[in-house]
């Protein structure tokens, strides 16, 4: 029988298509940038072109990655939008969210969010959004920041590592969470406590276990107290950036089992490395919260798999390899942050392939959460009437890290020499194969 409607822009066959959580032989239909339909795999479409993925390959919806550093402007050294959306969408990644810092000026007014935008939509390679920066002098004036479309605003409880992007007190955390929830808002928190970082050892110059010493579980566990607090005094949203300790992971529990509005995210750094495996002197390795022990890790997982933990997000944090390096392995005196958009997705996808937990499950934690996080219920899915960002993927390719070649700007990586799984071959944005990244804003 041959079909009478219009040909459809694109079709792409697979054994092995990601669909309502769960992986199926389907023919999925593109046009004008959206999943048309989802039939079965031999169905007969007329399309301007028809593809059917090898054997081997399974069929995804692009990676959401909702914390990335993209730096500029101001330290477009340490990181800029072409060579940041390079590495994602190698990396399967299709929509990044901007940090509010590390560029000057940091993201805390509407002028500076259009000054990110300018910077951003001329070289993007996959769709960027940003979040907003609350910050002592942003308080009382975040309403406009929403209005003009960031997706939340970020805080730190502990000094930040750039003077720009002063962190909260307690009491200013509760006034931004009483005005964020006015509006129904999002504030998305780094949760170490400053008082315990002051209390803690001083980290002892190249000695790993040391620099862990002084950013302590009870750390994050007093922040993270705060912050569920502040939750249940104002009935606002709030999400944990880049948890680290498993040692509040009950906290978090009770919390949401009391249905306060929380959610929490960790990263690939923590569920691939470990304390024991961390060389002294390997400041690739710093970030804050630290790498803690297996044990940790371990329980990390088991929150991922019971849901305590919603999401997994890069929190690609470059700098220069001058300052990645500074002290020449002292952890106190190099920079803080761990580059791994390009990687991420991959990273977690072999450590979760070691435990046997599902592909179909790193991706919802990768795209599905990552996207309802920020509100984009237009992708982080194949579904019909979705942006049709689909990535052909073979989960089985395995190769070696080569730091030197990765995308992002330098060329510095904690995974660097790390044997991951998995093979990013073709990527659609909006059914096209390098279409080019877009603005987003937070939907109204
Ligand atoms: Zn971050």
């Amino acid at each position: 029988m041959a079909p009478t409607e219009s040909p459809v822009d694109l079709v792409v066959r697979a054994s092995r298509v990601l669909v309502e959580g769960a992986f199926r032989p389907a023919a999925v239909s593109v046009t004008g940038g959206l999943i048309t339909a989802i039939d079965d795999i031999d169905t007969v479409l007329t399309a301007l072109e028809d593809r059917t993925l090898p054997e081997g390959q399974v069929l995804i919806p692009g990676i959401v990655d909702s914390h990335v550093h993209v730096n500029e402007p101001g330290r477009t050294d340490w990181e800029g939008f072409a060579s940041a959306t390079t590495a994602a969408l190698r990396g399967g990644v299709t929509t990044i969210v901007d940090m509010p810092l590390n560029s000057i000026p940091p993201t805390t007014t509407v002028e500076a969010l259009d000054l990110k935008r300018a910077a951003a939509e001329p070289q993007a390679r996959v769709d960027v959004g940003f979040w907003g920066g609350a910050i002592p002098s942003s308080l009382g004036a975040l309403r406009p920041v929403h209005d003009a479309g960031a997706f939340g605003f970020k805080a730190f409880l502990s000094p930040s590592g750039v003077d720009e992007f002063p962190h909260l007190s307690t009491e200013q955390l509760h006034a931004a969470m009483e005005e964020i929830a006015a509006f129904d808002g999002l504030l998305i928190v780094h949760a170490e406590d400053p008082d315990t970082l002051e209390h803690s050892p001083a980290p002892e110059g190249a000695s790993y276990s040391a620099f862990v010493r002084s950013r302590p579980d009870a750390s994050e566990q007093s922040a993270i107290d705060h912050v569920i607090d502040a939750v249940r005094r104002t009935g606002g949203r709030a999400h944990i950036l880049h948890l680290s300790s498993a040692a509040a992971l009950p906290a978090i529990r009770a919390a949401k089992a009391e249905g306060l509005r929380l959610t929490v995210e960790t990263c690939p750094h923590y569920l691939s490395f470990d304390e024991e495996h961390i060389p002294d002197g390997g400041t690739q390795y710093k970030c804050c919260p630290p790498i803690r022990d297996a044990a940790n890790q371990d329980a990390l997982w088991e929150a991922l798999v019971d849901g305590t933990i919603d999401l997994v997000a890069s929190d690609h944090s470059p700098s220069t390899a001058a300052l990645k390096f500074a002290g020449n392995g002292d952890f106190d005196l190099a920079w803080g942050g761990i580059s791994g958009l390009e990687l991420s997705f991959r990273a977690v996808w072999t450590g979760a392939a070691a435990r046997g937990i599902p592909l179909e499950s790193v991706v919802r934690w990768m795209s599905t959460a990552t996207s309802d996080l920020v509100g984009l219920s237009d992708r982080g899915r194949i579904a019909v009437g979705t942006q049709a960002d689909l990535v052909a993927f073979d989960p089985d390719a395995a190769f070696t890290v080569d730091a030197a070649r990765l995308a992002h700007k330098n060329p510095v990586s904690a995974f660097d020499g790390s044997e991951l799984r998995g093979s990013v071959e073709t990527v659609w944005q909006r059914g096209v194969v390098d279409a080019g990244g877009r603005l987003v804003v937070r939907p109204a």
